[in-house]
């Protein structure tokens, strides 16, 4: 298929400008869905308002007049004859329009009118009539440098040549079924709708069509883990288990016993275990997943644990030699940063088996991570991991079980969807002594009030955590950043308190050192990104102060809070916003993660909760699975039909959706 470059018009800056954009193959332009569309439909003059927004056609009627001003500033004004009245119109900056607006010429018009002067102000001018018919002017994302025309352009130009090589991803019994137009019509629509009732007809089949992809790809992978149920033959030691518990420095919650029951259930029967456990941020996962390793230990088998992040693989690391303090397991920590040699060394304990648990991040998933005997594989935090990336992990080895941690809880509709065929394993109750985490919206104008609390705070000997969503100052963006943040606070607490930074942006080493400094109380206030946002567990920290906080959805701000009240102590979490408070108000009120994260799901759709940014598997582009629940359902159905139909094993479409999966793979 010819590429990005072969399309007429596109050189080699517009090129780079849509490729920096996300635009690289011509299917990625021609599926670059415009995110609203302006109705152009003729006003008259006098049934639009003084102040109003107006768009009207007309000749033009006079030599436009042109001033030029300072700064390469210039404005043209010329009078207009429209079907209701002579208008002025004044137009800045488009003096290379001067030649075009010849007298005569036909032109519509779209701006303010002033109804005292008689005068429109211009946003916008096109050197065409408009018709008798309403039209419908896509409008795109674009950056600096490309314009919406452009973009038009482009489109239509691609679609000209090459629509017809543009992949249809229904299959063409579901096209008949539903009676939809092909793809090349339907892009042609969407991207040059004549009437409202068309668009919202080619929407729809282009909302399928993406949904039909996605839930196949999904059906599929269930599929393959249903084919390969061989699961694995255990036998666990309870006597040896049990002997473990001693290692326990607490007593398991009731709903933490019932989910290790439920996984060693799934450990020792001869299904293959395709498990979530759910449980509010702090409510105790961490303990039930090791447990769950040891059983698959004693039983000769390898275990995995997957982490989002190195800080937080680090601490399960640490915590879990720990926990199998006075056994023989061999654990081995594997992240981005490990070293050359220690990796080599790693890779190969693994392969011959001599290391009989891993930890780590997306290190595991790497292709020369080889296991010997791998049986159990867990991801924590598993919303951060794409289906790629899950189903990457999973087949190595022998067809191990899966358990994914969450702590986002995924309403149960959306789950069931998704997440068909999984067993879910829920800990609501959360572990004695643990108190409420008082939570207030404060405005930035208080800072002063919440210096206060942290001041009190910090007398106490205890520490807190500070969130700024950015690490450094970018162009045009007045959110706070955490080099700001830190000059704040040394201004505010001079040198009686460490205040230290950790961000993404720094080597895991980096981090490491700063992270191990907090945990052990050499620094007081730890300002941060969102990297701490999973997982980093210090009992004596009291206090979250998230800065910006309306930038972050419930769910998110929930684990951040989480991060405090670890301890026996009374903690807090401020969040700070002068916007969007009465939904950050929510946060004051409710400290039930499930409750929180319906709340988010309704008010933000799914982004927040899949955490597609990170994974990419989610992020439609013209469906939401929020708005467009009943087209999934449909899709889901009509895709899983595909899938099982036998006749169609041989279909090109067919084969090229499942290598679609594995070659996505990252
Ligand atoms: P999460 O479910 O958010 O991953 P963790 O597993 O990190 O939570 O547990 C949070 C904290 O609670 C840890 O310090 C852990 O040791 C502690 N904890 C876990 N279970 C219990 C329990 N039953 N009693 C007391 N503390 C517990
Ligand atoms: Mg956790």
């Amino acid at each position: 298929m010819a590429e990005l470059k072969d399309v007429k018009g596109i050189g080699p800056k517009s090129l780079s400008l849509l490729n920096k954009i996300g635009i690289n193959t011509i299917e990625d332009l021609v599926t670059h869905y415009p995110f609203r569309y302006d109705v152009l439909e003729r006003d008259d003059l006098s049934k639009v308002g003084d102040g109003e927004k107006i768009v009207i056609d007309g000749k033009v009627e006079s030599v436009p007049i042109l001033m030029r001003f300072k700064a390469g500033l210039n404005k043209m004004n010329f009078r207009l004859v429209t079907h209701s009245g002579i208008v002025g119109v004044s137009i800045f900056n488009r003096a290379f329009l001067k030649n075009q607006l010849r007298v005569g010429s036909s032109v519509t018009v779209i701006g303010k009118l002033d109804k005292l002067k008689n005068v429109i102000t211009a946003s916008d001018i096109k050197m065409e009539a408009l018709s008798n018919k309403v039209k419908i002017e896509p409008v795109y994302h674009c950056t600096s440098g490309l314009t919406n025309k452009n973009m038009s352009t482009y489109i239509n130009m691609a679609l000209l040549v090459y629509g017809r090589d543009i992949p249809d991803y229904i299959p063409s019994e579901y096209i008949e079924k539903y009676n939809f137009l092909n793809k090349k019509t339907s892009l042609n629509v969407i991207h040059n709708p004549s009437t409202s009732e068309k668009l919202k007809e080619v929407t729809i089949r282009l909302k399928y069509e993406e949904l039909f992809e996605f839930m196949f790809k999904i059906n599929y992978l269930k599929q393959i883990n249903k084919k390969k149920n061989n699961g694995l033959d255990r036998v666990i030691d309870r006597d040896k288990l049990n002997e473990l518990y001693k290692n326990i420095p607490f007593k398991l919650t009731n709903d933490q016993l019932k989910a290790v029951d439920e996984i060693l259930n799934d450990l020792e029967a001869p299904h293959r275990m395709n498990r979530l456990l759910q449980g509010d941020v702090g409510s105790g996962k961490t303990v039930v997943a090791f447990i769950g390793m040891y059983a698959n230990y004693l039983a000769g088998y390898q275990s995995a644990l997957m982490a989002p992040t190195e800080i937080l693989a680090t601490q399960h690391y640490n915590n879990l030699v720990e926990f199998l303090k006075g056994t023989d397991v061999k654990v081995a920590l594997l992240t981005g940063s490990t070293s050359k040699k220690d990796k080599t060394s790693i890779y190969k304990g693994l392969e011959d088996g001599s290391i009989n648990m891993v930890i780590g991040t997306h290190a595991l998933i790497q292709d020369e991570v080889v296991y010997n005997n791998l049986g159990l594989v867990i991801t924590d935090e598993q919303h951060r991991f794409g289906v790629h990336q899950r189903a990457n992990l999973q087949n190595k080895g022998l067809t191990p079980d899966v358990l994914y941690m969450s702590a986002t809880p995924i309403p149960r509709t959306y789950a069931l969807t998704i997440f068909g065929d999984m067993d879910v394993s829920t800990i609501k109750e959360r572990p004695k002594g643990r108190q409420k985490i008082d939570t207030y919206v404060k405005k930035n104008s208080e800072i002063k009030d919440v210096l206060e609390i942290m001041y009190k705070e910090l007398k106490k000997g205890h520490q807190m955590y500070v969130i700024a969503p950015l690490i450094e100052e970018s162009e045009n963006s007045d959110l706070t950043t955490v080099n700001e943040l830190k000059e704040q606070m040394i201004l505010a607490f001079k040198d009686l308190y460490k205040i230290d930074i950790v961000h993404g942006k720094m080597s895991s080493g980096a981090k490491d050192i700063i992270m191990d400094q907090f945990k052990n109380n050499k620094v007081q206030i730890l300002i941060s990104t969102t990297v701490v946002e999973v997982g980093v567990d210090v009992p004596n920290a009291t206090t979250m102060v998230i800065f910006d906080a309306d930038r972050f959805g419930l769910s998110t701000l929930h684990q951040l809070r989480g991060r405090v009240g670890r301890g026996t102590s009374k903690s807090q979490c401020i969040l700070i916003s002068d916007s969007d408070t009465e939904r950050l108000k929510i946060m004051e009120k409710e400290d039930d993660g499930f409750v929180i994260s319906e709340e988010d799901f309704k008010l933000r759709g799914h982004g927040d909760l899949f955490g597609t940014k990170q994974s990419g598997d989610m992020s439609f582009k013209i469906a939401s699975i929020k708005n467009d629940y009943k087209i999934l359902l449909q899709a889901k159905k009509d895709s899983k039909e595909y899938l099982l139909n036998k006749d169609t094993d041989n279909d090109e479409l067919k084969i090229k959706l499942i290598n679609s999966i594995s070659l996505k793979e990252s």
